[in-house]
């Protein structure tokens, strides 16, 4: 399970631009609840009413704090590269 630890050490770790295209903040929240992380889905789809129930890519979201602009990493890979970067310890 992903945790919002987890979470916070794979962006110190990989990501180095981390000022908000929209309003130039840098202050961001993963979008969860308290400590649990929420896997947002993206639907992956042509026609807009299959996307209920079609394939989806499941992703991490983040907000920004000042103008809420959302920002979205897959999150299959974030949890590959966690374990990567436990197995490299
Ligand atoms: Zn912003």
């Amino acid at each position: 399970m992903l945790t919002l630890n987890n979470i916070t050490r794979f962006f110190e770790q990989k990501v180095k631009h981390n000022i908000c295209p929209s309003c130039n903040s840098g202050q961001w929240s993963v979008i969860g609840e308290e400590n649990n992380v929420f896997v947002v889905k993206i639907p992956l789809d042509q026609k807009l009413e299959s996307m209920a129930i079609g394939p989806h890519m499941p992703a991490i979201g983040l907000m920004c704090q000042n103008c809420y602009y959302l920002k979205f990493y897959s999150y299959n890979q974030i949890v590959a590269s966690i374990e990567q970067m436990d197995e490299n310890k």
